[in-house]
């Protein structure tokens, strides 16, 4: 998208920004994230169908904040992440550039956050369609039903954690699968801890998600481990009326608590 490439160009020619996180054509023609550093690379730069990845997850990663400014192409997934990201003060509003994308795949121009905030309460912030059906499958079936489906599709886990590498918000420098003093996760894929791994990981996500939908594309044995973290998304704008990554100062649904809350969950 020349407008890409040419706002790309410009912030680095007058060091508004010193790296340009976008996309590129990759050797078998895919698109993959590309990291420019220098005026003359910029035409580097692709926006197509192709490029779906979430690059906000690169926001955090101390290889890229080592650069300085950060300028990156971003959709709308990737500006609900930045959202979640500077609320979460991971990042800071004042280091990144928003080159934006509509979700019509036109080029849009964020001069700050708060006209991508803008942006960002004009778009159906509902999980993506092609995931709506199976989602809606499983709200209809009975917990029985539920756990035997997520069983069989976890019983192929292989623990590789792609799906949180994949993630933005699965940001913490050591992850609880990690830690061995208490060994909350067992390091072996197995049925049970396989289901330990995931509930673990939905509920550290849970109204949190911006359901990009990056978790089940990284996995390398299809495991649809988004519809997890999805469906918690609905739960939290179903029952908290919240959606994830819509303001720079949102709190987290399960983490904060309103002296008028419903305890009907209190048995
Ligand atoms: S869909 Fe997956 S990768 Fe995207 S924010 Fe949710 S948990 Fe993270
Ligand atoms: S699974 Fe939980 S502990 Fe691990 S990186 Fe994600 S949010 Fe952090
Ligand atoms: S990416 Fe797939 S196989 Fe790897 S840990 Fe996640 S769900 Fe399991």
């Amino acid at each position: 998208m020349n407008s890409i490439v040419s706002r790309a160009k410009e912030l680095l020619e007058n060091k508004s920004v010193q790296v340009i996180v976008g996309f590129e054509a990759g050797p078998t023609g895919k698109a993959r994230p590309a990291f420019v550093t220098y005026p003359s690379k910029t035409d580097i730069l692709i926006f197509d169908e192709r490029c779906v990845q979430n690059l906000a997850v690169y926001l955090t990663k101390k290889e890229v904040k080592q650069f300085g400014k950060i300028g990156i192409v971003a959709t709308l997934p990737i500006m609900r992440s930045i959202m979640m990201l500077i609320s979460e003060q991971q990042v800071f509003a004042e280091n990144i550039e928003i080159l934006g994308v509509s979700t019509e795949g036109k080029y849009l121009d964020i001069a700050d956050i708060q006209v991508m905030q803008g942006y960002i309460e004009k778009c159906d912030l509902s999980n993506p369609s092609n995931d709506q059906e199976t989602l809606a499958m499983l709200n209809k079936m009975s917990m029985q039903e539920k756990f035997d489906y997520w069983q069989n599709e976890l019983s192929t886990c292989i623990k590789c954690y792609a799906c949180r590498q994949a993630c933005p918000m699965c940001y913490c420098t050591r992850c609880a699968v990690e830690c061995n003093q208490p060994q909350w996760i067992p390091v072996q894929a197995n049925t049970h801890g396989n289901m330990e791994w995931h509930i673990l990981r939905a509920m550290h996500l849970a109204g949190r998600c911006i359901s990009c939908g990056e978790c089940g594309r990284a996995c390398p044995v299809n495991i649809p481990c988004h519809l997890l973290t999805m469906q918690l998304a609905d739960q939290a704008h179903k029952y908290f009326n919240v959606y994830a990554g819509t303001s720079e100062k949102m709190s987290s649904v399960l983490s904060t608590y309103e002296p008028n809350d419903k305890e009907s969950f209190i048995l």
